[in-house]
């Protein structure tokens, strides 16, 4: 089989491994990025629609501090547009509208207050081993209970009954706190980009033109004191240096010789991929604005967060969340009945309209082969291996990247940006000395 050599192998075409093969190639470095799909972007992925707008079916909000992303949108000359955003979102509660002063929402309200202050303070290592489905089963309420599961669903994506408050406060303070985390405007849903997350991966692939090999698998990397070899599913690359950016449970199908050290090898074991569908209805005009405005936390169905997405004087973007099982369980239905599903319980509060879109989008990540879910890799309860950042050691030569790897913001394309920034420096060094 050809096997061909250059300097640095960059496993994965998402944000982290375009970032890092943009900055080695500016550095004169001679690289190449290996990408199974058979596009760039991973767990960004935009589409046009019918009205000629971009909607993004994976990441697209920019944080107001996200400092990096703005940075390289506007080095790249993309436009970026404010969330359309109400103070605080309307709750649905099946035909009714829940109060935001009422008891059930002001205990919701006063218990992740209470989650907060946990998550400030050190938590106990030993809520590593409490749920957060054990917990929630503790709160006076049915709709308390329902409005923080579904809250936590949207909000991390993962499996409540896998997932523990240890790692939940953690990923609060990893992600600045609550009100960040939660606010559109001012917080982690500040802005989005008119060309879409799209418009940021087509910029940085454009610099790498044909060193970007799509279709190429990895299923193996042999290293020893020269280099790497790295083994794919359309030939064997040599290398002097490989880059892994691959999220860690899909990582663990690619087979290491000699196998990685403990802290790497357990990670697969250790994490899983949160489950998330994503779709946005697409309407000549975003007519909620005359009415009950499009951000909505919706308890009924399979519970979602809804938000108006719209660009400036451009269609209707609805965008609609829905995170771990209740995501998954809408893939056993047709499309037309998801549509229904997704799109029903939001008629009695923006009318028979919203049943009416001109385009839909929708995408369920943990059933994409390659990035396999999202929004971010989740630590097993009970494991401390895969709490975030993940380890980021070099192994001989074989160094580590993608947004779980950050310092900062890991699990947003911020740290995916600077996941690649630190790996490019990380290597060009080691190449140098
Ligand atoms: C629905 C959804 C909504 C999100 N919303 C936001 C948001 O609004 N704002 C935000 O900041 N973040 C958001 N995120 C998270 C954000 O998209 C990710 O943090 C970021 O894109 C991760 O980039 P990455 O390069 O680290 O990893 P990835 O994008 O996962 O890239 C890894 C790449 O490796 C490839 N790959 C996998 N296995 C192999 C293999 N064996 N060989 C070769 N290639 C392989 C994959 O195909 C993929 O292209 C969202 C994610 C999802 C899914």
């Amino acid at each position: 089989m050809l096997e061909v050599v250059m300097t640095v192998a960059v496993i994965g075409a998402g944000v982290a491994g375009l970032t890092a093969a943009r900055e080695l190639h500016r550095r004169g470095i001679d690289v190449l990025v290996l990408e199974a799909a058979d596009r760039v972007g991973g767990r960004t992925m935009s589409e046009t629609t019918a009205l000629g707008s971009t909607v993004d079916l994976g990441g697209q909000w920019i944080g107001h501090d996200h400092r990096r992303l703005i940075g390289l949108a506007d080095e790249l000359g993309l436009n970026r547009y404010p969330m359309h955003t109400a103070p605080v979102p309307t709750l649905i509660d099946g035909s009714r509208r829940l109060s935001a002063v009422s008891p059930a929402v002001l205990l919701a309200v006063a218990i992740l207050g209470g989650v907060e202050v946990l998550s400030r303070v050190v938590a106990p290592r030993r809520w590593n081993d409490t749920t957060v489905e054990s917990w929630l089963r503790r709160v006076p309420g049915r709709t308390t209970r329902r409005l923080l599961e579904v809250l936590a669903g949207v909000s991390w994506t993962a499996d409540l009954d896998r997932h523990s408050i240890y790692a939940m406060a953690r990923m609060i303070r990893q992600q600045g706190g609550l009100r960040t985390m939660l606010s559109t405007r001012g917080g982690a849903q500040d802005s989005l980009l008119v060309e879409g997350m799209a418009g940021l991966t087509a910029g940085l692939a454009a610099e790498l033109g044909a060193r970007i090999h799509l279709g190429h698998r990895v299923t193996g990397i042999s290293r020893d004191g020269d280099g790497v070899t790295v083994q794919t599913t359309a030939g064997d690359f040599t290398a002097t240096k490989a880059i892994v950016t691959v999220p860690a449970p899909m990582a663990g199908s690619i087979v290491h010789h000699p196998p990685l050290p403990p802290e790497h090898a357990r990670l697969a074991e250790h994490t899983y991929m949160g489950s998330v569908y994503k779709a946005i209805a697409v309407y000549d005009r975003p007519f909620w604005r005359q009415g009950a405005g499009g951000e909505l936390i919706v308890l009924d169905g399979p519970g979602a967060g809804v938000f108006d997405t719209s660009p400036p004087d451009g269609p209707g973007h609805l965008c609609v969340l829905i995170g771990g099982p209740a995501a998954r369980e809408l893939d056993g239905l047709s499309a037309a009945d998801r549509q229904r599903t997704v799109l029903e319980p939001l008629a009695g509060r923006l009318g028979p309209e919203v049943l009416r879109p001109v385009g839909w989008h929708e995408k369920s990540w943990h059933t994409d082969e390659y990035v396999g879910g999202g929004y971010t890799v989740l630590p097993i309860a009970g494991t401390v291996g895969g709490l975030l950042p993940l380890p980021a050691a070099p192994v001989g030569n074989v160094h580590w990247a993608g947004t779980e790897t950050a310092g900062d913001h890991p699990g947003y394309i911020e740290g995916a940006i600077e996941s690649g920034l630190r790996v490019a420096q990380e290597v060009a060094a080691a190449l140098a000395g």
